[in-house]
């Protein structure tokens, strides 16, 4: 039996024995206007037609923390063929479970048949999950979440939230992250459970036990075994929440970022060009400008490009310019088969790298053609990253600061006036 708490009457309690967060203090309320009305329609449609159905996991979890939840999932005991048959503004998607997208507009909800546990027989030798497409009563469903404060389900109709663990109140109220069930085995099902629990811990400001979070460092390498795809999906859920930085930090502390970046482990100082990136993507997410992922994987690769190249150009086989080009190439090929990345970020996160050197380049026409290039601004943005951690290039970095918001005469000057070459001093003669 489900333990039902009505969310004005919660209570404090549960407190002993447990960690509890520093910075937050206890806030059990739920806002029923930030519900999306549609998540609601959605319940009350399926409930009308006699199926269980509740909003579940994140925005439970958000809205009882009084943040804005992303997105609104919906649990049910209904079929995809049921959801569908109900909601003409439906898709039926995925093929081992299938799920339902029930559209409005631009939202999205997201309905799920209850999961059942997963037949032991369908795991991978590790115990990795094969085939996670059983359906399953409530209760099963609650039990095969990740963490006790994503198993919580709200109920529409009583105004209730159901706990079923027993541990997902008394857990968001203490701010503590815990796994359902044993932690070990559940990141051998699903090792992108720990990118998930790094995830949630800096987003809801949440602790994990000494031993949860050692359970994480002795399993980091199980995320070898996920595909490059869905790592890269959870890549961009790490980096592009505005909370990049601490992810960061966060990902380093669990032994977890060489994991997905294994050049980072073995590079000597890009940590601070990673962190001014991330940190600025983190005041523009905040300052509601566009975002692209692409600065940030030039970011992350910029080293191994630096190092191929130079091993390039050291091995005097090619032109500079070719190096340059074959070490871009090799700085995400190398990465590819762990986080797969995209040719639409993959390539402007070349071009990026291969402008540095052109920014170098400020006399005659070339300044005004670079000006005019799609990407200038990020290579700008890059190379401004570059000074901030510490490369000894202000000299440059102030002369394309002047030279994009000057008048044109006096940009014509600046081309002209530019550093001279330096003249091979002669050498005297005998
Ligand atoms: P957010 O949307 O803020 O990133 P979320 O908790 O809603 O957080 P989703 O990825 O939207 O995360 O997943 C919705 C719910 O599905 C989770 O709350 C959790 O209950 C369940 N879930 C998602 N991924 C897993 C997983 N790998 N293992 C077990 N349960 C999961
Ligand atoms: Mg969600």
């Amino acid at each position: 039996m489900p333990i039902g708490v009505n969310c004005n009457g919660y209570t404090k309690a549960y407190h002993q024995g447990f960690y509890v967060s520093k910075t937050r203090e206890p806030n059990i309320t739920l806002n029923l206007q930030d519900i999306s009305i549609a998540a609601l329609k959605v319940v009350k449609r399926l409930s009308e037609d006699g199926f269980e159905a509740y909003l579940v996991g994140g925005c439970v979890r958000d809205l009882l923390l009084g943040k804005k939840p992303k997105d609104f999932d919906v649990a049910t005991n209904a079929t995809p063929q049921e959801i569908h048959k109900l909601f003409r503004n439906s898709r039926i998607i995925g093929r081992r479970f299938q799920i339902v997208h029930v559209r409005f507009g631009r939202e999205v909800i997201e309905v799920a048949t209850f999961r059942g546990q997963h037949n032991p027989k369908e795991s991978s030798d590790a115990g990795h999950i094969l085939r996670d497409n059983v359906f399953g009563s409530f209760k099963e469903d609650s039990f095969r979440r990740d963490f006790t404060v994503n198993a919580l389900y709200y109920d529409a109709s009583s105004e209730t939230v159901l706990d079923p663990t027993g541990l997902g109140l008394p857990d968001l109220e203490a701010g503590r992250l815990q796994l359902i069930g044993d932690p070990a085995q559940r990141f051998k099902e699903d090792p992108v459970r720990m990118l998930r629990a790094v995830r949630f811990m800096v987003k809801l400001d949440f602790l994990i036990s000494p031993a949860l979070a050692a359970d994480i460092k002795n399993s980091a390498d199980l995320l070898g075994q996920i595909p490059p795809a869905r790592l890269f999906e959870e890549t961009l859920k790490l980096f592009m929440n505005g909370q990049a930085l601490a992810t960061y930090e966060a990902l380093k502390a669990y032994h977890l970022m060489s994991r997905l970046f294994p050049t980072l482990a073995t590079e000597a100082e890009p940590a601070r060009l990673i962190s001014a990136a991330l940190a600025s993507t983190d005041a523009r997410v905040k300052q509601g400008k566009p975002v692209t992922p692409a600065f940030l994987f030039a970011a992350f690769l910029w080293q191994s490009f630096i190092t191929h190249r130079n091993r390039l150009t050291e091995s005097k086989a090619h032109a500079p310019a070719d190096a340059a080009h074959g070490a871009a190439e090799l700085a995400f090929f190398g990465q590819q088969s762990i986080v797969s990345i995209p040719k639409r970020f993959s390539i402007p996160a070349r071009e990026i790298w291969l402008l540095q050197d052109r920014l170098h380049q400020r006399r005659g026409k070339r300044p005004f053609k670079l000006l005019d290039n799609k990407r200038f601004r990020a290579a700008y943005d890059f190379l401004l990253l570059r000074r901030d951690s510490g490369e000894a290039i202000d000299a440059v970095c102030d002369w394309w600061t002047v030279f994009q918001s000057a008048d044109p005469d006096t940009q014509i000057s600046m081309t002209q006036a530019g550093p001279k070459k330096k003249r091979k001093p002669k050498t005297p003669g005998p």
